[in-house]
């Protein structure tokens, strides 16, 4: 992660500890793919509490987010910075 974006200089790390709003965007992202993961398993898999089709499916879901966690962690940070700094063409190439 950069400490500042490297075309105009917008600091990344508004404040200390800023990050740690990532945390909430990070959840609703996960809540988010694990509703999808949900829906595809149910469709193509199928999930009842005859069979152990729900433990495959929490497993199947941990490992899906364990894998896309270090994309994720990055689109957290973007979407998070994105709700405080917002793109303006004319601050390109300008430090601050
Ligand atoms: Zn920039």
């Amino acid at each position: 992660m950069h400490k500042s974006c490297p075309r105009c200089g917008q600091r990344t790390e508004l404040e200390p500890g800023f990050w740690f709003g990532t945390g909430y965007v990070s959840y609703v992202l996960s809540v988010g793919i694990s509703a999808a993961n949900l829906a595809w398993f149910w469709l193509l898999i199928g999930i009842t509490w005859r069979n152990s089709s729900i433990f495959w499916y929490l497993g199947v879901n941990a490992l899906i987010l364990l894998l896309l966690q270090p994309w994720l962690m990055r689109l957290s940070r973007v979407i998070y910075l994105s709700l405080f700094v917002h793109y303006d063409p004319q601050t390109v190439g300008k430090p601050g």
